[in-house]
């Protein structure tokens, strides 16, 4: 088993363009770790309403100057092209070059990673240093790409539990040389699909899917309607590896129950990791999931340093070359893992509590009392998750009734199954209800 780290030291430098050969060496040597259907949509192919885009392939790129000294090199550094440019040769001005010649909004000496899918157009990036440095009137550019049919590929890893409810996890793995964002996501995915996969039966199914962003999952969830009254629940995993606190991001769905039984369980989990709302922190395939027409309730899991509108980016070195395996470690991959298990864990836990007893229970009787002079938050605690229990809240309801983390209801709960005080369900019980 290849540590999650290998992985990425392996992958990484890959050319990993949305459709490209890259892109599918790097889905082929995660389908040697995990038993993975790999799903192929032909270029052109409708997906809703989108379109598979043609197989981008670079064979060179470089800038010149007049006399031949080469400025910068895509054979060097996948980036200094963009993403789907359209091929040019030619001797332009340096007005012209520039109008073409990308550079990164804050890092000076970073390459940024520009991708342009849908607006035809050529175009290099540099560093904003090189970009400073051009002082000749006419550069020679030399951008040799093609666009050919070929196939959008998804892998899928599925997990059967003992229900055809599943939980989705997705990850894309597109972005040429970059790491954290999000070759970060889908190794963290992947080794949570192999320790599932290794572990006991589960009750839900699980499906992770690696796809290139956007594109991949319209043209996934297109060609899969049947499975989507399924999904009860997602997470979307990206930029994990990297030196900042958990952020867990809430579906359009807030008052889900994935979206409460999630939030509740990080608070447990993490004391370090935040919530936000959704787009609040981060924006991604998650948002196909959550769309109009599929709407499964999808959050979404990264290491963000702060929200969204606190106008920092995702992390200093996102879209550039300096995202790297340098700011990634296998620590932090095995802490996000080990986060994405505990909420796995969380929502096979989150069922309905209902009430075998009548009345307030004989605590002491049953050796559940607490004492309040000992223990005042943990006495009150008992008796208000225990009038709780009545059929019609799950153990996220309560956590979320209550303020607490869901650890702190499971505890309690699974003591008063234990006792045989409450019976576990799926599905809420009204019996005895006068509304
Ligand atoms: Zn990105």
């Amino acid at each position: 088993m290849t540590s999650m780290f290998d992985l990425i030291t392996q992958l990484w430098f890959l050319r990993r363009d949305i459709v490209s050969d890259d892109y599918d060496q790097a889905l082929q040597r995660l389908a040697q770790e995990v038993p993975m259907t790999i799903h192929e949509y032909p270029t052109g192919e409708p997906c809703w309403t989108w379109r598979v885009p043609e197989k981008w392939t670079c064979q060179a790129a470089y800038l010149e100057t007049l006399d031949g000294r080469r400025l910068l090199d895509y054979a060097v550094h996948p980036l200094h092209v963009v993403s789907y440019s359209l091929p040019f040769e030619g001797v332009v001005s340096r007005d012209e070059l520039l109008e073409h010649l990308h550079v990164h909004p804050r890092l000076p000496e970073a390459i940024p990673f520009v991708f342009k899918y849908y607006q035809r157009d050529w175009g290099l990036c540099a560093s904003q240093n090189l970009r400073d440095s051009l002082a000749d009137d006419a550069y020679r550019v030399v951008i040799r790409t093609s666009f050919t049919p070929g196939a959008l590929k998804v892998g899928e890893v599925l997990i059967p539990g003992a229900s055809d409810e599943t939980f989705v996890l997705v990850a894309h793995l597109c972005h040429p040389a970059m790491v954290n964002d999000d070759l970060s996501g889908v190794v963290v995915g992947l080794d949570v699909a192999r320790r599932l996969l290794a572990g006991p039966r589960l009750h839900y199914s699980y499906r992770l899917l690696i796809l290139p962003e956007t594109i991949g999952s319209v043209a996934y969830l297109s060609h899969h309607e049947g499975l989507i009254p399924k999904m009860t629940a997602g997470m979307f995993l990206e930029m994990l590896g990297n030196d900042s606190p958990h952020a867990l991001q809430g579906s359009f769905q807030p008052y889900s129950q994935a979206d409460r039984c999630l939030s509740s369980a990080l608070r447990g989990l993490d004391p370090h990791g935040y919530l936000g709302a959704y787009r609040g922190i981060i924006d991604n395939d998650e948002r196909q999931f959550n769309a109009p027409g599929v709407r499964v309730p999808m959050l979404s899991l990264s290491r963000v340093e702060a929200p969204k509108e606190s106008g920092c980016p995702p992390y200093p070195e996102y879209h550039s070359s300096l995202d790297t395996p340098a700011i990634v470690t296998q620590a932090r991959l095995e802490a996000s893992r080990d986060l994405v298990l505990g909420l796995i864990q969380a929502w096979e836990r989150n069922q309905y509590m209902v009430n075998r007893f009548k009345g307030e229970v004989f605590a002491s009787g049953y050796g559940l009392w607490v004492d309040y002079r000992v223990n005042p938050e943990g006495h009150r605690r008992l008796f208000e998750i225990m009038e709780r229990c009545d059929g019609t809240r799950t153990v996220a309801d309560i956590a979320g009734e209550l303020g607490i983390p869901f650890q702190a209801v499971w505890e309690v709960v699974a003591q008063l199954q234990e006792k045989e005080l409450v019976d576990f369900t799926r599905f809420p019980q009204v019996d005895g209800w006068r509304l």
